[in-house]
This record gives structure tokens, sequence and C-alpha cells, in this order.
């Protein structure tokens, strides 16, 4: 495997891919790798004749009181699962490289980013946006997979392919979860034993619009209450949404009929977890 570092680097190895008439596949990440992470690998791998890895902690999307500074890093554990999983490349581009002095230029999809997570972090989806837009052209994928854990990312990466004529196809693969059910995620580091306990009530709220989703539950407010009055037997979790919104436009819903988003973000102690569910009328 290569760990690229400079932009310029891999612009000319992926021209020199491409003269070779190579198909790219590639999973943008802020590291800390986890199986989801791989299990995106596993999926450009099957796809894709070389597959990209970019590890690449965006200050951009995060809020100002929010965790950049204390994101987990750790790049060396990072290039062996990676290499072990079979990733080509491994890019890590430094921040000023990726945002030199006098950077300008954003990328804001509209009517997406101001829902669900956007509310609570209002400028998060438009460095999200920014970011892989830019990696996208450093990096020119034929396909770019993007994780069902993180669904309104993976619909707004959707949405600027589509209007901004990339053409890139985008795939969005799949929640991985711990055995236990909790979503994993880099951030779960952060919580404590307790937390962690009490973080399960989230994916127990999820089965739970699920199952009754199946009894023919129809009320998405039915649904968020006894979602919430389960979520509030744990003290250490606070909702900061249960939604239940369109899968194309994340417009609320109020009655459900065929294909819905449940949606859930909360503080469990001082970390932010979402995780989410699509059910079926
Ligand atoms: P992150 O490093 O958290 O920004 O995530 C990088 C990519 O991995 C995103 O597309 C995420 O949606 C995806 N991802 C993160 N956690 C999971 C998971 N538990 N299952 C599947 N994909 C995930």
């Amino acid at each position: 495997m290569k760990l690229i570092n400079s932009i310029s680097r891999m612009a000319t190895l992926v021209k020199i891919l491409r003269k070779e008439g190579k198909t790219i596949g590639f999973v943008p990440t802020m590291g800390y790798l986890h199986v989801g992470h791989m299990s995106l690998v596993k999926a450009a791998k099957k796809h894709t004749d070389v597959v990209v890895l970019s590890i690449f902690v965006n200050p951009l999307q995060f809020g100002p009181k929010e965790d950049f500074k204390k994101y987990p890093r750790d790049i060396k554990r990072d290039e062996a699962l990676a290499g072990d999983a079979g990733v080509d490349i491994m890019f890590c581009p430094s921040v000023s490289e990726i945002y030199p002095e006098g950077y300008a230029t954003y990328v804001n999809v509209e009517n997406f980013t101001d829902k669900l997570c956007g509310i609570s972090r209002p400028e998060h989806f438009k460095g999200v946006a920014t970011v892989v837009a830019k990696l996208f052209n450093i990096v020119k994928p034929d396909v770019a997979y993007f994780g069902q854990k993180d669904v309104q990312q993976a619909i707004v990466i959707k949405k600027m392919a589509r209007d901004l004529n990339m053409d890139i196809e985008i795939k969005a693969m799949p929640i991985i979860r711990e055995s236990d059910g909790l979503a994993m995620s880099s951030r779960n580091i952060y919580l404590s034993e307790a937390e962690r306990r009490e973080a399960l009530v989230l994916n127990r709220s999820l089965e739970k619009a699920s199952a009754l989703t199946v009894a023919g539950e129809r009320d998405s407010g039915k649904i968020i209450k006894e979602m919430k009055e389960l979520i509030s037997q744990k003290p250490m979790v606070k909702i900061d949404y249960v939604s239940i919104v369109d899968t194309k436009d994340l417009k609320d819903i109020s009655v459900i009929s065929g294909e819905a988003l449940v949606a859930i973000a909360a503080i469990v102690g001082s970390t932010r977890l979402i995780d989410n569910v699509i059910v079926k009328a």
C-alpha cells in the first residue's frame, strides 16, 4: 500500500492509473478506522481496480465547540488496518494543503443541509460537501463509497454529485454494528462503560420503530413518542432529535406510506451519536 500526503503526488498517480484504464474506488474517511470503514473498502475492492482511502479530519465540518482538536487520530494504526484490508493508496493530505491561506470556495447543498443534523450543526454539511468535492477533484474516482450510518451525508453527497454533474457513482453501504447493536463510530471510544451501555437504547428505539411499523403503525408522531419514552429511561442520553422523514428530500413525514427514514441524534455524556433505520409501510 502506498501512503501519500501531497495533493500533487496523488494527482500524478491518478493520471497514470487513468491512462492505464484502471477504475478507481474511493472511500473518504476521518480515520481512526473500524470495521464500518472496512466494509466500504471491501465493497470498493469488489467493484473497482484500485482502492483509495483518504484520511482527513476536516476542520470545516466541526463547529467551534465541537471535538476537532480531540478527534481520535492514529495514522500508524490506520495504515496497518488499511493495508490489511487491501487498500491500495492511503491519501492523508494536510489541512494547510487542502485549505491554503486565502481559501474561499464552498459547496452548499441547499434544502438538505438545514434539516436533521443540520439544525444543531449549521455549518457541518457545507464543510462536508466542500471537502468531498475537493477530494473528488483530486482522486477522480469512478465510484465513491459512503456509509448509511451518516445517512444525511450520503444523501447530500448524492445530491451534490447530481447537481454539479460529477461523473461519479455514489454508493451508500449498510450500517455496521457492534455485536450488541451499537452502530460503529470512531467517536465510540469517548464513551465510558456506563455511557456505552446506555447508548444501546438508540438502536433499541430504532428497532422499536421498525417493529411498530411492521405491526401496522403509520402515525409518525406515535412512533416518535414511543421512541422518546424509551430513550428517556436512560438519564445519560439527551435527545437532539428523533425524526421520521422522506428518504429523498428529508422532509418530515406525518403518515408513513412506502419508505421512511427514522433518524436519531443524541448526546451521550458529552459524545454526539447518530443512528438510523429505514422502515417500510
Ligand atoms: P468517518 O470517518 O466517521 O467520517 O466515516 C467515513 C465513512 O465511513 C462515512 O461514509 C461513514 O458513513 C462510514 N461509516 C462510519 N461508520 C460506519 C458504520 N458503522 N457502518 C458503515 N459505514 C460507516
